[in-house]
């Protein structure tokens, strides 16, 4: 792991990085990964394993148990769960950041206290729903309608890749209490995947198959309006509070991915020969090792900059959203030169071509990479 370096981390901060390492080492082994990934199965074991370790309270409060982690203790840790496996990555961001971000920040207290202490010990898992097949990019132009009936809501409509619904116990939901009314009618609801008319089908993916999204079909679902969040109508700013801290976390998860990339296909060219050499001593194979370096170190830097400006206090829009688009579309670069330099045995089964597969979403998901050149572009000043 030369190229992981660890210049500007705290001491905490190398010891959250090898610790969590070590866990998942032990009980994540690589052939455990291959295996998971053949079978389209979650990496639940490695999950509990998380929890019994206390990592799923880093983020909260210490009234929650938690370490309070700064943004920086946040990316940290996430490079390295991301750099060891996409699906345990995805699971603990999909239930710890994004439904425990909502329960602690949007939930109330009373919802707050039934649901977090549960999560933490890893006893709850979460997803987030917020797509829908007609609307993706435009997340507040979705239709799932939540309508009052007695002291609840009934919820109707359809969402599309959310992921790990299959194996969560409640959904973060965003749904329209006022059709008329654009963004001032999102709400964001917790459903229980198990009430009645909640229908929810496995999709199949190019990568993810560890973190599966789904679809989500909602028919006339009761939810009691305790389980609604915040205010009906105050769906929107819920949505943008947590964006900075998300697009941070996908940007760390794309510098993890990318140097998994580079110490895969460099065990490898030190091994492979051809013509009576090494690879790695051909030119041209070095300097693509020289490419991956360039762009994962660029990334990372981007990165962890974003969280000590984050963590400093600063709206930090546009190191976030750099740091996002920079990660992610180099992790599919670095990708793609690491599956260059393994030929047919990159492409062919084994590690690579699963890191291949799982980084081409980086700069889909999460805000796309073009959304996201929007929001930079709008904030440079550039209207003539
Ligand atoms: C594997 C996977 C897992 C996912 N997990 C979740 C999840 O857990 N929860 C969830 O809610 N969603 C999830 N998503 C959905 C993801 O967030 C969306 O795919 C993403 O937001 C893009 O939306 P879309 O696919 O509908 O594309 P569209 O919005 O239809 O966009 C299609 C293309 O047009 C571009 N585009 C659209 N509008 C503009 C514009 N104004 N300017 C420039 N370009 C534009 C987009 O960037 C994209 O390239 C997941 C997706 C995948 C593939």
């Amino acid at each position: 792991m030369s190229d992981y370096k660890t210049f500007g981390f705290t001491p905490e901060q190398v010891m959250i990085r090898d610790n969590v390492l070590g866990l998942l080492q032990d009980v994540l082994p690589q052939q455990k990964i291959a295996d998971l990934d053949l079978n389209k199965t979650e990496p639940q074991e490695a999950y509990e394993a998380l929890a019994d370790g206390g990592w799923l309270a880093l983020p909260f409060g210490e009234e929650w148990g938690g370490a309070a982690a700064t943004n920086k203790d946040m990316a940290v840790f996430i490079e390295a769960i991301g750099y060891w496996h996409y699906g345990i990555r995805s699971a603990y961001m999909t239930t710890v950041i994004y439904g425990g971000g909502h329960l602690q920040h949007h939930a109330s207290p009373e919802l707050r206290a039934e649901m977090l202490p549960k999560l933490i010990e890893g006893k709850l898992r979460m997803a987030i729903a917020y797509s829908e097949p007609e609307s993706g990019s435009d997340a507040a132009g979705i239709r799932t309608r939540a309508t009052k009936v007695g002291d609840g809501y009934k919820i109707n409509g359809q969402k599309i890749y959310t992921t790990n619904a299959h194996v969560a116990d409640y959904l973060v939901v965003s749904v329209k209490t006022d059709i008329e009314a654009g963004r001032r009618g999102l709400s964001l609801i917790i459903v229980d995947t198990k009430a009645e008319g909640v229908d929810i089908r496995p999709m199949d993916s190019l990568g993810t198959r560890t973190s599966r999204p789904n679809e989500v079909f909602f028919d006339d679902v009761y939810v009691p309006k305790e389980y609604l969040l915040g205010e009906e109508g105050s769906g929107w700013p819920m949505l943008m509070r947590g964006l900075n801290q998300e697009r941070l976390l996908l940007a760390a998860n794309g510098g993890g991915a990318s140097l998994r990339c580079i110490d895969v296909s460099r065990a490898f060219a030190r091994e492979r020969s051809a013509f009576g050499s090494k690879i790695a001593n051909y030119q041209a194979i070095s300097h693509k090792f020289a490419d991956m370096h360039a762009l994962t170190e660029a990334a990372r830097l981007v990165t962890f900059h974003a969280a000590e400006m984050l963590d400093a206090g600063e709206n930090a829009v546009s190191e976030t959203t750099t740091a996002k688009i920079v990660a992610t579309d180099n992790n599919y670069r670095v990708a793609d030169l690491a599956m260059q330099v393994m030929g047919g045995a990159g492409y062919v089964d084994g590690e690579m071509q699963r890191l291949f597969r799982e980084a081409r979403l980086g700069p889909i998901g999460g805000g796309s990479n073009e959304i996201l050149r929007n929001v930079l572009a709008a904030r440079m000043d550039l209207r003539g």
